[in-house]
């Protein structure tokens, strides 16, 4: 996707604070941190958002999922932290390359608001 900021991020054609990379996936700290500890967990496929998971495509999110677990333990996030992926603009999407948000380092409210 040409015009798509995270796209460009993981060419390298935009900076950013890399957290964990593999063939499939890219971790990376939130411009923004709303928390501590902020990162987004992005698949390098380009999937818009949330509801374009499919059978086909569906493998990736299942290993990011893979990847979150193996962070949160290496980071030892013990104390708790939080996965958000926020779908279409009245959720507050802002960024129209799927991405997970890890959230952690600090009380968490729920609901969300
Ligand atoms: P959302 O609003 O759920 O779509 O989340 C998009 C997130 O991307 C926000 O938390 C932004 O702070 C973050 N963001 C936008 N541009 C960049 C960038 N160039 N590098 C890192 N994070 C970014
Ligand atoms: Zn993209």
């Amino acid at each position: 996707m040409e015009d798509c900021i995270f796209c460009k991020i993981i060419k390298g054609e935009i900076p950013s604070k890399k957290i964990y990379e593999d063939e499939l996936v890219y971790v990376f700290e939130d411009i923004a941190p709303t928390a501590p500890i902020h990162y987004l967990a992005i698949p390098k496929q380009h999937i818009s958002k949330l509801d374009e998971i499919n059978e086909d495509n569906s493998a990736v999110i299942a290993h990011i999922y893979e990847v979150i677990s193996k962070l949160a333990n290496e980071l030892n996030l013990k104390d708790g932290f939080r996965v958000v992926s926020n779908c279409g603009e009245q959720a507050g999407q802002s960024v129209f390359h799927i991405h997970f948000h890890i959230l952690a380092g600090r009380p968490l409210q729920w609901p969300a608001g």
